[in-house]
């Protein structure tokens, strides 16, 4: 078996929810921020309910057998969507007015819960106050079980700015203003909240937020190699040996999710030492140079290429992106074990 293994922890992630104001929704959205939708909210017994990005997937964490409420964050996409939603008990978010229109088409369905999302400012998604407050008007008309008034931050001021709008909802309706960086970052009033990547372990804000790692990537070292001073290593050489050195060869690459864009000195650890990365990560594998690392480093010696002794934060900033991607990039061929 190929030893690149993604080892997820259900425990971990009870306790990362259990970090949040109650009561917050666990975001699962793109198959649990690529850990695995259904094994994530089958751990998450104590969460009261689940949000998504679509009603497609929102449907197979129905026929898994997921019981709790399931929430669609980009909202209905047609009539179609919609028909699903009521089938499936679905709550779904409306932002736009023709999403209304369908919902009205199909009025004598019982609706599960209608979240109504306000553009704060992040000019993506979203109603104006005024817009909002009519489609709240018209859906008194329908029947529907969970009403909510939420929006969603692109930036940690946008929060105390939006917070008059958000703050009155019409009588009836409940508050959902944050993601993880808004709910543990800020004091909020009562709010239902979404946890997303702080669920996952990864802190979307500076300071100790006493999250767990929920996902270890490991790997092994498979061939171990000395190489002259002035030897390159990898695709275009891009590193040169700056003394007589040793180099790893170790699975995991690009097709499994692990950036091409790392630099050179990106933390590896092998055998238990933080080692730099060396050269070129290509598709199946990366080098690293374990010269300090000394006589530990022979081939079967374990790889953490991030987890617990290589922050998942600091890779993402070296490689230019953030935590979210590389969770989402881990590809299916890497093996996932639950414990
Ligand atoms: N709510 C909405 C509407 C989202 O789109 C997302 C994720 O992008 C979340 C909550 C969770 O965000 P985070 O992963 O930053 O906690």
């Amino acid at each position: 078996m190929r030893p690149l293994i993604a080892h997820q922890s259900r425990g971990a992630l009870r306790h990362n929810l259990s970090r949040f104001p109650k009561p917050s929704w666990a975001v699962v959205k793109a198959d649990g921020y690529g850990m695995g939708a259904l094994e994530v909210a089958r751990s998450l017994d104590q969460a009261p309910g689940f949000a998504v990005a679509s009603v497609g997937e929102a449907m197979v964490l129905r026929e898994g057998g997921i019981s709790a409420p399931i929430l669609a964050l980009e909202g209905p996409f047609d009539l179609e969507d919609c028909r699903d939603a009521a089938a499936y008990q679905l709550d779904l978010v409306i932002h736009d007015l023709a999403q209304l229109d369908w919902l009205e088409a199909l009025d004598r369905r019982q609706w599960s819960g209608l979240w109504i999302k306000l553009d704060t400012g992040m000019h993506r998604l979203g109603m104006s106050e005024t817009a909002a407050r009519e489609t709240a008007r018209r859906i008194e008309a329908l029947s529907v079980g969970r009403k909510v008034w939420m929006s969603h931050y692109g930036r940690a001021d946008e929060v105390e700015l939006a917070l008059p709008a958000l703050a009155s909802p019409p009588p009836g309706w409940s508050i959902s203003l944050a993601n993880s960086a808004a709910s543990l970052g800020h004091a909020l009033p009562a709010n239902i909240g979404r946890a997303g990547i702080a669920l996952y372990g990864a802190s979307p804000i500076s300071g100790d937020l006493g999250l767990n790692v929920v996902q270890r990537l490991t790997s092994q070292v498979v061939a171990v190699r000395h190489v002259p001073a002035g030897e390159g290593v990898g695709y275009g050489a891009r590193w040169v040996a700056p003394r007589d050195s040793v180099i790893a060869t170790i699975p995991g690459g690009y097709a499994d999710g692990y950036p091409r864009a790392m630099p050179d000195g990106a933390p590896v650890s092998v055998a238990g030492v933080i080692c730099p990365l060396a050269g070129r990560v290509s598709m199946d594998r990366m080098t690293v140079d374990v010269t300090l690392a000394g006589d530990a480093v022979k081939r079967g010696a374990p790889v953490e290429l991030w987890g617990r002794e290589v922050p998942i934060e600091t890779l993402a900033s070296l490689a230019n992106t953030i935590p979210y991607e590389l969770f989402c990039n881990v590809a299916p061929r890497v093996a996932r074990i639950w414990s």
